[in-house]
């Protein structure tokens, strides 16, 4: 377990969501601005890059005008090449950080020795900071990948070089978490994290990882792409490990659009839990993908206009009804499958199919509550949907049988 901040990662805490900005990290506003979008979409670990002096002086003014506003995500440094200087440089850049995250692969680029590794582990240890060591592939320590690639090449039953990559990934971590523990940083201030971008390297790797140590690993698919590609492929392989009980911390990085929203990253890392079971971020919205039988788009306006009026009542939800991520709620195209469907859920609608009656169906708890028509019908189900939340989330838990049910038998 380490502790970053008020944020425990590892042991039986929680899985927890992180993202990193891409703003200029100099410019204070900028990242504040863009901290705090991501803290209130969830993300409750934000990482800045800390890449110059520029940076590095910016930091102190961005956790205070990140306070000012409220925002307690704790901020992590993200350090290559120069972070020995930067650390100990800048000791306030040092002390406002939570955490600070070193590529063993680039810190000591042209060096024989680790000192430069050392001089930021020391910086971490007298400041009380847990680090990531975050090895990734693509700047992976090519002094251990060549030695290793020669004792391979030399071997009786040489591997292929693509298993030796690997192998050297979580070597480089492992080998680097035994150089901080031996210069003073406590065992528990240690995550580690070995990206690559191919789902199948990051399935192996971190399954070797974990299966070699006890410190709380970092997972996120490096690089993983824009769009359905990026959010497929962190997907993909993220659940596969989360499923194996791999990985304390994740991160989806996904490439944004441009004038994307950075927010995206969040929302994909907490669906990833939400939809394994892991976690509980918002209620969720069941709709079926619509086929021949309900040609209007009606309920794929409404099933939208739901999830929108979710997503925009969650930060108030969240503080007031506590257990409301956990709801479930169902907007169905017609008979087919939507009172089944809609029983499962808390709150469940079916709309009429192209030749079906005009009228719905509103289940509550499994039981038909009310059948809506004409017009209003979004209105009066979001109308049943803040009784439900008040009532049920409202002051304390409420058997749902008491709320609606036992009305409509
Ligand atoms: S519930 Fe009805 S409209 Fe929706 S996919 Fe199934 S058959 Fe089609």
């Amino acid at each position: 377990m380490a502790k970053i901040g008020p944020v425990t990662v590892g042991g039986d805490s929680p899985v927890v969501v992180q993202s990193m900005t891409n703003t200029d990290t100099a410019d204070i506003q900028g990242t504040v601005a863009q901290v705090a979008q991501l803290a209130r979409a969830g993300s409750e670990l934000v990482r800045v890059t800390v890449n110059n002096d520029a940076a590095a002086k910016a930091v102190p003014a961005i956790v205070e005008g990140l306070e000012k506003q409220n925002i307690r995500a704790p901020i992590i440094g993200d350090f290559h090449y120069n972070g020995h200087l930067l650390l100990t440089r800048y000791p306030e850049c040092a002390q406002a950080l939570a955490k600070y995250r070193i590529n063993p692969g680039n810190v000591s680029v042209g060096r024989k020795d680790d000192n430069n590794f050392r001089a930021m582990v020391e910086v971490a240890a007298r400041n009380d900071r847990p680090v990531r060591i975050g090895v990734n592939w693509g700047s992976l320590d090519q002094q251990l990948l060549t030695r290793m690639m020669d004792e391979n090449s030399r071997s009786a039953e040489p591997k292929d070089a693509r298993d030796v990559t690997m192998e050297a990934m979580v070597v480089s971590a492992l080998r680097s978490a035994q150089i901080a523990e031996e210069t003073g940083l406590p065992h528990d201030h240690i995550i580690l994290s070995a990206k690559v971008s191919g789902v199948q390297d990051l399935i192996d790797v971190y399954r070797s990882l974990a299966a070699r140590c006890d410190y709380p690993l970092h997972l996120g698919l490096t690089e993983a792409g824009m769009g359905a590609k990026g959010i497929v492929s962190s997907t993909a392989g993220l659940a596969v490990l989360l499923q194996e009980g791999i990985g304390d911390t994740i991160r989806v990085s996904l490439t944004p659009a441009p004038n994307g929203n950075r927010a995206d990253e969040v929302t994909v890392g907490q669906q990833i839990l939400q939809s394994l079971g892991i976690r509980s971020f918002t209620p969720q919205v069941t709709a079926c993908p619509g086929c021949g039988r309900t040609t209007s788009t009606f309920f794929q306006e409404m099933a939208e206009q739901i999830q929108s009026y979710l997503r925009d009542n969650m930060p108030i939800w969240k503080g007031r009804y506590p257990g409301v991520e956990e709801l479930k709620l169902a907007v169905m195209g017609c008979v087919v499958n939507g009172p089944g469907e809609s029983k499962h859920a808390n709150i469940g609608i079916s709309l009429p199919g192209t030749f079906e009656e005009p009228k719905a169906p509103v289940f509550v708890d499994g039981r038909l509550m009310t059948t809506l028509k004409g017009e209003r019908i979004v209105a009066e189900f979001i109308a049943i949907l803040n009784d439900y939340v008040e009532s049920r989330y409202g002051s304390g838990p409420a058997k749902p049988q008491e709320t609606y049910a036992a009305s409509n038998p």
